[in-house]
């Protein structure tokens, strides 16, 4: 998805050869560099995803300070051990991903796979930021409302715990025949197996998502008058709650579901300052 105007490399996998080139003649001058403050980031992050309004499982906002001059942010959907090397590769002074470093529960020892990630960031000295549910809910640049575009989905309608899930329908209307189709229209459109459990034949006109590890909002759906739910995970209870409900369940995958809302607001924000913006995609069969 390429939404700004300086993304020169928006596709899966590591940075393209092209986006380092660029990233080189910048280094070496022959472009006039493009700059951000660390915090002019925060600021504009804040104001668009607004994180103060939501109760959250992990601080969002700049979780790792890094250089305070910002020319380069990579987006990504996880700050793995990977995107951070990939970042480095690519020169970015900042990385805004999904899902942070730090969530409760969490024992706060740093050891292992936390120091070599924080030991990557450190080094090199590049800002971390995170945003986790309000990167889900932005209503226009968000996981579950880039989902939807991608799905060709019009939401019409929120539902579930603070508002997290999309209510909807297809755009420009219709309907999908069964389940199946549905579920042949995620594949197509993710390029990932679905896997899903139909509840009744029926045909589906109100879809309902949300994106990653949602199947807990799947009673929700039900009780929202959804024909289907979408989201990236399944557990065991909501194959029963599908058929005893007569409601579809599908599960597309957590990582293919939560790939879109990043480098859109990314791409959004560095448009707006300025600055230069790529989307690195490293792939993850969830
Ligand atoms: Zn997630």
């Amino acid at each position: 998805m390429r939404t700004d105007p300086y993304a020169v490399s928006a596709g899966e996998g590591v940075a393209s050869r092209r986006w380092l080139r660029l990233a080189d003649n910048r280094a070496f001058g022959k472009l006039p560099p493009r700059m951000a403050t660390a915090q002019q980031l925060l600021q504009t992050f804040d104001g668009l995803l607004q994180p103060e309004n939501f109760k959250d499982y992990g601080p969002n906002g700049l979780q790792v300070e890094g250089s305070d001059e910002v020319q380069c942010i990579v987006s990504g959907v996880t700050a793995s051990r990977a995107l951070i090397e990939a970042a480095v590769q690519a020169r970015a002074q900042a990385i805004f991903v999904h899902h942070g470093l730090f969530w409760r529960g969490q024992d706060g020892r740093v050891t292992g796979w936390m120091k070599q990630r924080l030991a990557l960031l450190l080094k090199h000295d590049i800002n971390l930021f995170a945003y986790h549910l309000p990167l889900d809910a932005h209503p226009e640049l968000g996981n579950n409302a880039q989902l939807g575009l991608k799905l060709g989905l019009e939401a019409t309608a929120r539902f579930g715990e603070q508002a997290l899930g999309f209510l909807g329908r297809r755009r420009g209307g219709g309907s999908f025949a069964s389940a199946q189709e549905l579920a042949a229209h995620l594949e197509i459109n993710l390029g990932r197996h679905a896997t899903w459990v139909e509840g009744a034949p029926r045909q589906i006109d109100k879809i309902a998502w949300c994106t990653g590890g949602a199947q807990g909002y799947f009673e929700s759906a039900i009780a929202a008058g959804a024909d289907a739910f979408i989201t990236g995970e399944i557990s065991e209870p909501q194959a029963h709650y599908a058929r005893e409900c007569g409601v579809a369940f599908l599960a597309c995958g957590h990582h293919a579901s939560e790939r879109y809302g990043a480098p859109a607001v990314a791409g959004h924000v560095a448009a707006e300052l300025g600055i230069q913006h790529c989307f690195i995609d490293i792939e993850n069969p969830a």
